[in-house]
């Protein structure tokens, strides 16, 4: 008899297409529980040397305001420029290059350089959800671009290299991979089904229980069935929306509330402040309604074991699958009970 929860099978990710392959058995050593304390590093309030505290210079002589809750301005070292031009190369269907005009930059969370998404108060995250919300419609109504992607990257095992509470917007022409990809496949849904594939998804989870890790009124967080890194999670919107913009001022409270209640089960999972990179999936900002679009949010921590033992994704995973060894639902299951 094949036992899903021990036997090596793969899962299907219905969002890129793509599937994962779960090799469980590999874990049958009970769970031992032993945790590797990492060095807590405490980090003062202000820091001088710090580029995005408030009044301090930063790269190019620019010296950031004092500013007192959330502060957004261009990326210095942006990897995108509003005013590049548009062109196409294409030889022999080989070497194909387009430009891609865009536009980067870095919001920061709080004026406080030793706070997280995990301890900053409901209010203070508030005014970050109404932030990023105001940069989707401001950076979306600029003709070129087509496309917002927030992300933050947070500790320095994800490369973020300063621990100011801080995250990113990306802006470009072009269609990111990850939401072409989703966006194919919520499209082909909606045609064949006629409903929304993550609305399906979000009814599913919510009757099976198994994978939710966090729920509150209008959002829930759960280990994706498809889920590849160890403690991945999605947070969904349990409504459906095409985008931020559509969420209600009740949805904006409860999206600061979903997001510090997962990444505050983070933390205490390994005692550590938790790295990870996450970001929102929304609609493209092209003009077209893109109501196959649903809001969601992913969250990519590297953490395997302890606070120290990470998973890589090389190898067979690089030149075939993805692989995981916990299940999705023993890893639901180990964030709920933190
Ligand atoms: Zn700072
Ligand atoms: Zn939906
Ligand atoms: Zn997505």
């Amino acid at each position: 008899m094949f036992d899903w929860s021990i036997d090596p099978h793969r899962r299907f990710n219905p969002l890129t297409r793509e599937w994962v392959l779960v090799s469980p058995h590999r874990t049958q050593r009970p769970w031992q529980g032993q945790i590797e304390e990492a060095a807590a590093a405490t980090q003062p309030e202000y820091d001088a040397e710090c580029y995005l505290c408030p009044g301090n210079p930063r790269a190019g002589g620019v010296r950031n305001p004092a500013y007192s809750s959330t502060f957004v301005f261009d990326n210095d070292f942006a990897a995108l420029k509003p005013a590049t031009a548009i062109d196409r190369f294409e030889q022999d269907g080989l070497l194909i290059a387009e430009s891609e005009p865009g536009l980067c930059r870095v919001v920061c969370f709080s004026p406080r350089h030793n706070l997280t998404i995990a301890n900053m108060d409901a209010a203070a995250l508030r005014t970050v959800v109404d932030t990023w919300v105001a940069q989707y419609q401001e950076l979306g109504a600029r003709p070129e671009i087509n496309y917002v992607q927030f992300f933050e990257n947070r500790g320095a095992m994800m490369g973020a290299s300063n621990p100011h509470p801080h995250g990113q917007i990306w802006s470009s022409h072009a269609l990111p991979n990850e939401i072409a990809k989703e966006q194919a496949a919520l499209l082909e849904w909606r045609e064949k089904r006629g409903t929304c594939l993550l609305c399906d998804y979000t009814k599913l989870e919510l009757a099976a229980r198994e994978r939710i890790v966090e729920e509150n009124d209008s959002f829930l967080t759960v280990v994706p069935f498809w889920a590849v890194w160890p403690f991945e999670t999605l947070v969904l919107a349990k409504r459906h929306l095409a985008s931020m913009e559509q969420l209600t001022g009740t949805e904006r409270d409860a999206l600061a509330d979903i997001l510090k209640r997962t990444t505050s089960r983070y933390d205490r999972l390994f005692h550590v402040s938790f790295p990870y990179s996450m970001g929102f999936h929304q609609r493209p900002t092209d003009g077209q309604a893109h109501d196959e679009h649903h809001f969601h949010a992913h969250f990519y921590p590297p953490l395997l074991r302890s606070a120290t033992v990470r998973k890589f994704l090389v190898g067979y995973e690089m030149l075939g699958t993805p692989q995981r060894d916990i299940t999705p639902e023993s890893a639901a299951a180990r964030l709920r009970g933190v």
